[in-house]
């Protein structure tokens, strides 16, 4: 493979941190990292609270979980992204509602919320899809109507801002991922963020396997392990110092890329909205005409360079159509972007000449030289 689709890169301070661990014996989910991660990711954020989790998919669970979000409630879930927003919500005893999005950045479509909203619904979960953030206003403007919270999934979006602020930390509760291709990574991880001291307080003691505060091995709640190592944590702070940078590569990427391939007139390029900074976590783009996605995508792989489609749509998922009822709603939009759309290598280790290498290869198929 000449162009991977993804390539992270770990930052200098890793091994020092990492051995530092290892040295001293603090291997396991207490330690000075931990800490220093999450207030290093609370400041980055600008919000009150931080703690990390085992991976993203647990954050969102916690987050739900911290909300007393249960059985018998309804939680809105935008159909494109990944399967762990649904997952989340089903692992409370919860159910997912879908709700179509938005045909440019493929986020939820504001205006499709509201009819999905029953007595039942308990939150509206957001995602900042490929680092392009969500329209959060009128979003945190229907869920003060409906006295519901609003859950930030910003796993592909650390530090992209809507209106100055950093998404994750306008929502009730934001949820981050430090998986290997997130825009910094502990190889696994995740970390739940809020202003709200309540929340924050549930989240730490439902992470801990809830032994309650007045003794210790005694439960009222059904706890998680929910705990992150401090060798990851050491891992995280030291991609943390980079994190600015690592955000800047992403945009000079995507401005890159913009400049190549710009005149190609049957590839759709990401948008940046007016009010937002996007952090390009993958340059997603569509594809119409005749050249069918699938066919590029294979050209491409045949000179080496690896792309990615988008999600598969959730109604089209078998595992969810079976557990939540969808009356053959339709999704044109999801299912257009699923058909469309894919994404070019976007790694924070991408070079100068991949990127020309690639835009060159795309553009040579498109135009059959
Ligand atoms: C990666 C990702 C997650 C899940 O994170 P894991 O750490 O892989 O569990 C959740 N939501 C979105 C939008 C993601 O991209």
């Amino acid at each position: 493979m000449i162009v991977p689709v993804n390539q992270p890169l770990i930052a200098k301070n890793s091994l020092k941190y990492v051995t530092e661990c290892i040295k001293s014996g603090w291997v396991s989910s207490q330690g000075k990292f931990i800490s220093s991660f999450e207030e290093g990711f609370a400041k980055f954020l600008q919000v009150k609270f931080a703690t990390t989790t085992t991976n993203g998919t647990n954050a969102l669970h916690l987050a739900l979980a911290s909300l007393n979000i249960g059985s018998g409630d309804e939680v809105i879930v935008p159909n494109l992204t990944i399967i762990s927003c649904p997952l989340a919500v089903l692992y409370t005893g919860a159910k997912p509602v879908l709700v179509e999005v938005e045909k440019q950045t493929g986020n939820i479509d504001v205006s499709k919320i509201e009819s999905k909203i029953t007595k039942k619904t308990k939150a509206i979960m957001v995602v900042h899809l490929y680092g392009h953030p969500a329209e959060l206003d009128p979003i945190l403007k229907i869920a003060k109507k409906h006295k519901i919270f609003v859950i930030e999934d910003a796993a592909q979006a650390h530090g992209a801002t809507y209106k100055g602020k950093k998404v994750g930390s306008i929502g009730d509760v934001g949820c981050f991922s430090f998986y290997a291709n997130k825009i910094i990574t502990t190889g696994e991880g995740g970390m739940l963020t809020t202003n709200n001291e309540k929340i924050f307080k549930k989240a730490m003691l439902l992470k801990d396997l809830a032994h309650s505060p007045k003794k210790r091995f005694f439960h009222h709640h059904i706890g998680f392990n929910f705990r992150m190592t401090n060798m990851q944590a050491a891992l995280g702070l030291a991609q943390l110092e980079q994190v600015d940078k690592y955000i800047e590569k992403k945009r000079w990427m995507a401005d890159l890329y913009n400049k190549l391939l710009k005149d190609q007139e049957n590839l759709e390029l990401p948008i940046e909205q007016d009010f937002v900074r996007s952090v390009f976590w993958m340059y997603a783009v569509k594809l119409k005409g005749k050249i069918k996605r699938d066919f590029l995508r294979k050209k491409l792989l045949d000179f080496g360079i690896d792309t990615r489609t988008f999600f598969f749509p959730l109604h089209r998922q078998p595992v969810l159509k079976r557990k939540i009822p969808l009356n053959y709603e339709a999704f044109p939009v999801s299912d257009d972007l699923a058909a469309r759309g894919f994404y070019l290598p976007s790694g924070l280790a991408i070079t100068k000449p991949q990127i020309y290498f690639v835009s060159k290869t795309i553009k040579k198929i498109l135009n059959g030289i």
